[in-house]
């Protein structure tokens, strides 16, 4: 394996260029690593050495460490994962301390990290510890550390770097948040040295070896009299940053994220002591985040799992099927989102709606959004006029000839929906695949009025289009493959995540979703202090609590859904309770946030003031539940309906159960998903939770057969690594 080339040129400088054959972007392997620290070795001890530029042979630096090789240190237990990052340490601070002397911090050799343009994780704590970072003007280059994002902290010295190089409170942004940078931004905030034009950063790095003195070489910790910037935590200054950190993250993760809260740890503990001591104390923190179950959950599935799916894991075996000439039915709040992405994606678009002014509104979304990219720097003029070139506003379904991908986003009305199908199968060509972007609609239902139902198929965007990134794939009875293997070719040019499931009521993201609304609307009516029903959500990692969540989508559009549900399962419907409330909210005209009015209560600015307090006079307060009795109920109405999806085989991938829970409606991220949690409690713990919360709340908590059978067998629903001591 050779991730790393060393060249030295006739000046005596060594350009160790990275650059991992196999695939399209550096990341950082075990074996990557020593193979750098022996070129380190080799170039520090060669007299002929005068200076070391690291480089990537891509045109970007790096993605980051290889998540599934932390994966693989799990495995190994807490000892193992620290000794392994303890090795990384010894290897950046080489490259920290270049070969100077100890106490007169001179005779070392100037290393220099020169970025063409992504710098992610690793990527970035490597640079860290180099003598100095200049990067390419690229503004399409993405600096930062955004192991947070999925369950982890920087370790390997990036949190100690970072806070000592910015402060703690500078430094925040970056290690709390994951926050991303440009070059030049990144140049701002301190988070790299220089930025200069692209085709000079390799002779740019070289005249700066050359240049470099002793005394560029020592980083402010490692000389005399070195101070956090900001303040340390006994410094005055300093406190009030570090009380106010602790604050942030508790209120911001409600407890629920083990990483954030290390992390915090790592810097104020670190801050406290000598550098390398403090690098130990990282080490410390991180092997304790990579062994909790909520660090491997959430990289597999925010990460792992998340990319198969968009590399089309569940994809058909079919042709290419690169949509060419997108067709969307209906300009309203979906179809005009869905054009934009589409068009921003490279894809030509004609937007129908029944009258132009409606279809030209439609593109206009389009040109909004645009509008507040160019505000925000992020778009050009040129690429608004290219991407608005793309879309064709119109009524005539004459312009959808030659089409290839159809998704219609018109009424949510079966008879507007057949109409519509008919009229656009018409215009278009015999191949064209009809998708429907219909929420609640059975899709084999929908497919009656297609002359073609092996092409006609589910495509179910969430709102707002442009924001929300799962997109829900469903196969009716009849849809070939040809038809989910263009969908799916679709959703990965617009570069969202897929899941593929099969054509029941609500799907599966809707079906999950509506017993957690429900559940927290049943305990108000049994006299439940609607406090504690949104509390308890929050501190359990949902990022809005049911009756919030019920308000943004609307109190009548749960009427609607609840009067059809109703009519579909006649006396089998399990709702009677949840429906006294709700209609009764819609009676008072409180509608939920569109209207200012709805469980909460909103000022004349449409900002929520609280709870609202008319809630309790027609619902008065007669029970006082633990909070995690609430928390149970609120987790397992969402659980027990994905552990169902799966044994009706409406799920038929675990994968797509937590990557779709997660993306689709924010089910506690820390978890991993769904059936990641119920592998961290257990089946067995999962199942006494179910038995107790059937006895006290009713027949809907009843233990799948699935999750009782697993209780009995010991079975998990991924596989599980062999645990090893600690
Ligand atoms: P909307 O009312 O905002 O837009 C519907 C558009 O379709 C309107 O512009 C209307 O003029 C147009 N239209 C109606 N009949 C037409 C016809 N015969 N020919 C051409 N255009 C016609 O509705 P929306 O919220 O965009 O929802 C559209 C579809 O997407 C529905 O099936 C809905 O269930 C689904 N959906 C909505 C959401 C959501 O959050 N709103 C989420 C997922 C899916």
């Amino acid at each position: 394996m050779t991730d790393f080339t060393s060249t030295m040129d006739t000046d005596g400088v060594v350009t160790l260029t990275w650059d991992v054959k196999a695939k399209s972007m550096n990341v950082m392997s075990t074996a990557a690593f020593a193979q750098l620290s022996d070129m380190i070795d080799a170039a520090l001890a060669d007299p002929a050495c005068k200076g070391i530029i690291i480089t990537s042979g891509k045109k970007d630096f790096a993605g980051g460490m290889d998540l599934n090789v932390i994966a693989e240190m799990r495995a190994g237990g807490a000892g193992a994962i620290f000794e392994g990052v303890m090795m990384m340490h010894k290897v950046l601070r080489k490259i920290e301390r270049a070969g100077m002397d100890a106490k007169t911090l001179k005779g070392g050799k100037p290393i220099v990290a020169a970025l063409p343009g992504t710098a992610l994780g690793i990527g970035l704590e490597l640079p860290l510890s180099c003598h100095r970072i200049i990067a390419a003007d690229n503004p399409r280059a993405k600096i930062g550390l955004p192991e947070i994002m999925v369950g982890i902290f920087p370790g390997a010295g990036g949190t100690t770097r970072l806070s000592r190089k910015l402060g703690a409170m500078m430094a925040a942004p970056y290690l709390l948040e994951g926050k991303l940078s440009d070059p030049k931004s990144a140049r701002a905030a301190g988070l790299i040295d220089e930025v200069v034009a692209p085709e000079t950063l390799l002779a740019r790095a070289k005249e700066w070896v050359l240049a470099a003195t002793d005394a560029d070489l020592v980083k402010p910790w490692d000389a005399k009299g070195y101070k956090m910037p900001g303040g340390a935590p006994y410094h005055p200054a300093g406190f009030m940053t570090f009380v106010g950190a602790s604050a942030m993250v508790l209120g911001k993760t409600m407890g629920v994220y083990p990483a954030a809260r290390a992390l915090l740890s790592a810097v104020y503990e670190g801050a406290l002591v000598p550098f390398d001591t403090a690098l130990k104390i990282e080490a410390r923190h991180f092997t304790s985040v990579l062994m909790n179950p909520s660090s491997s959950a959430m990289i597999r599935t925010l990460f792992i799992n998340k990319e198969a799916l968009e590399k089309g894991a569940n994809r058909p075996a079919a042709a290419d099927q690169t949509v060419q000439k997108l067709g969307v039915i209906g300009a309203g709040m979906m179809g005009a989102g869905i054009a934009y992405v589409s068009a921003n994606a490279g894809i030509e678009v004609v937007l129908i709606d029944a009258d132009q002014a409606a279809a030209d509104r439609g593109k206009a979304h389009t040109e909004a959004l645009l509008d507040k990219g160019i505000q925000r720097r992020k778009v050009t003029p040129e690429k608004k006029a290219e991407v608005l070139s793309r879309i064709t506003a119109s009524t005539d379904y004459a312009s959808l000839a030659g089409c290839d991908l159809i998704v219609e986003a018109v009424f949510e009305d079966p008879k507007v929906k057949a109409e519509v199908t008919a009229k656009v199968e018409a215009a278009v060509g015999p191949d064209c695949i009809f998708a429907s972007n219909t929420s609640t609609l059975p899709i084999s239902m929908l497919a009656k009025a297609s002359a073609r139902p092996d092409q006609f198929i589910g495509i179910h965007f969430f709102s707002p289009v442009d924001k929300m990134n799962l997109v829900e794939i469903i196969k009716g009875k009849q849809t070939g493959d040809r038809a989910v293997a263009k969908a799916l070719d679709f959703v990965r040019a617009i570069r969202k995540t897929p899941i593929v499931v099969n054509d029941a009521r609500f799907f599966f993201a809707n079906r999950c979703i509506i017993p957690y609304i429900n559940e927290g609307i049943r305990m108000v009516a049994e006299g439940v202090e609607p406090a504690l029903i949104e509390n308890a959500a929050k501190l359990v990692g949902m990022p809005l609590g049911p009756l919030q969540l019920v308000d943004e989508t609307s109190i009548d559009l749960g009427v609607k859904i609840a009067k059809a549900t109703k009519a579909a399962m006649g006396d089998a419907y399990p709702d009677a309770a949840v429906d006294a409330v709700l209609f009764w909210m819609a009676d008072q005209g409180r509608l939920g946030k569109k209207s200012n009015a709805g469980f909460y209560a909103y000022d004349a600015a449409g900002k929520r003031t609280g709870l609202w307090d008319g809630l309790s006079a027609k619902f008065p307060l007669t029970q006082d539940p633990a909070l995690h009795q609430v928390q149970h109920r609120l987790l397992m109405a969402q659980v027990l309906e994905a552990v169902r999806a799966l044994e009706d085989g409406v799920l038929t991938d675990i994968r797509e159960g937590d990557v779709g829970a997660i993306l689709g409606w924010g089910f506690a991220p820390w978890s991993g998903g769904p059936f990641s949690w119920l592998d961290i409690i257990g089946a067995p713990r999962a199942v006494e939770i179910c038995d107790h919360l059937k006895a006290t709340c009713g027949p809907r908590f009843e233990a799948p057969k699935r999750l009782r059978d697993m209780a009995a067998s010991g079975k998990t629903f991924y596989p599980q690594p062999a645990a090893k001591a600690a």
